[in-house]
């Protein structure tokens, strides 16, 4: 870590299903891939340190060598403002969050019991997605709502991808050679998920993601927030079940449902080029969206002295992150279209001249949780 140098990099895909497999990828050795059935998660955590202690692929001899193991985990809910040392107490914690984030906490919650099964006398740490915006006030995060469903079930704007808004936000600071206690940032991580955040003095004062990961901006596949009638709308009316709308929003909706082209934005960004009228119709809805969320978090600030865009879309559509911007050149800032061509590395894409500075600043969750992976064992 007094190096920060990423050694390995590797993911397992398709855990249950046909066609599972590992890739490993180590600097100077050609990518190592394993296709085998992975059954669960635990079988698929063995298989990442089989790679990782392999001879002729691995980087490591052996488990000896690993001090410490950083899991991402969705939902803290309001107990974890920062990262923590798991033990039983907080693995429970974590069980106990399942109902906030059904989809997101049983896999990390699997993943971090495989990990001690395996090497049951390393430290693992758990990192949490919404811890970052614990710091935000009560009048951003409590819902207009009768205050007995915040209290008794923690009905409430919890905010996601604390991680990412947290990493670039600081990288930003540090670029600008500015103390981030000075600035009021706009963040936008857009990805297959996206999410904004307003940090002020280096806090999170608010952020677009809510209760779940489904509020905010517009998505690939998820809506957004949308009113919420039409949930009623369509179950009363149209005898839609619960579950057939959760799916839809979740799953149907966003960029994939307005362009029924897909949810990869450039399949859009190409079917657009080529004509397809809904194709268009989606990215405009998407550029709107985030347009008047990065202009709301303006006005939440009191002003703003710099937008920053990470994540797959973000840090690689120089057309989104135009068009996003179209109409905020008001806030002090115009965009060189030269630097804004860029793809995935750190660059200011505003003016020289410009009072509000816009950055694209790569998003490195990884490097975060190994950083407090590392504060907290030492
Ligand atoms: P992430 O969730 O951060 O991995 O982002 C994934 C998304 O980034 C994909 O679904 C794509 O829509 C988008 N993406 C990646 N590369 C590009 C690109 N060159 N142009 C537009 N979108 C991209």
């Amino acid at each position: 870590m007094s190096t920060e140098k990423s050694l390995v990099q590797g993911l397992v895909e398709r855990i249950g299903i046909e066609g599972s497999l590992l890739t490993q990828k180590v600097e100077g050795k050609e990518k190592y891939v394993i296709n085998e059935d992975i059954k669960n998660h635990k079988d698929a955590i063995k298989l990442v340190l089989d790679a990782l202690v392999d001879p002729n692929h691995g980087v490591i001899k052996s488990m000896d060598e690993i001090s410490a193991v950083g899991h991402r985990v969705v939902h803290g809910g309001e107990k974890y403002s920062d990262s923590i040392l798991i033990d039983e107490n907080v693995l429970q914690s974590i069980k106990d969050c399942i109902v906030l984030a059904p989809l997101h906490n049983p896999p990390n919650v699997i993943g971090i019991e495989a990990c001690m099964e395996l090497m049951p006398n390393t430290p693992m740490v758990a990192v949490f997605d919404t811890a970052f915006h614990q710091t935000m006030p009560k009048h951003a995060y409590i819902c207009p709502l009768p205050y007995e469903l915040y209290e008794k079930y923690g009905v409430r704007k919890y905010g996601f991808h604390g991680t990412s808004h947290k990493y670039v936000s600081y990288k930003l600071a540090e670029v600008m050679n500015k103390d981030i206690k000075d600035l009021k940032i706009i963040t936008c991580h857009l990805g297959n998920g996206c999410s904004l955040a307003a940090v002020k003095n280096g806090k999170s004062v608010d952020t677009s993601m809510g209760f779940t990961p489904l509020a905010g901006v517009m998505m690939g596949t998820r809506s957004g927030s949308i009113d919420p009638s039409v949930i009623s709308f369509l179950v009363e009316q149209h005898g839609y079940t619960i579950e057939q709308v959760d799916e839809l929003l979740n799953k149907k909706s966003g960029v994939l449902g307005i362009s029924g082209v897909s949810s990869d934005f450039r399949d859009v960004l190409a079917a657009s080029e080529e004509g397809n009228k809904r194709a268009t119709l989606a990215l405009e809805i998407f550029y709107y969206k985030v347009r008047t969320q990065i202009a709301a978090y303006a006005g939440a600030m009191g002003g703003v002295d710099a937008i920053v865009f990470t994540a797959g879309i973000g840090e690689n559509s120089s057309i989104t992150r135009k068009e996003i911007l179209k109409g905020l050149e008001f806030f002090g800032f115009t965009i060189n279209d030269e630097k804004n061509s860029i793809r995935g590395e750190i660059q200011e894409i505003s003016n020289e001249d410009s009072k509000v500075k816009v950055y694209v600043i790569p998003t490195n969750e990884e490097l975060m949780i190994a950083r407090d992976t590392a504060k907290l064992v030492k």
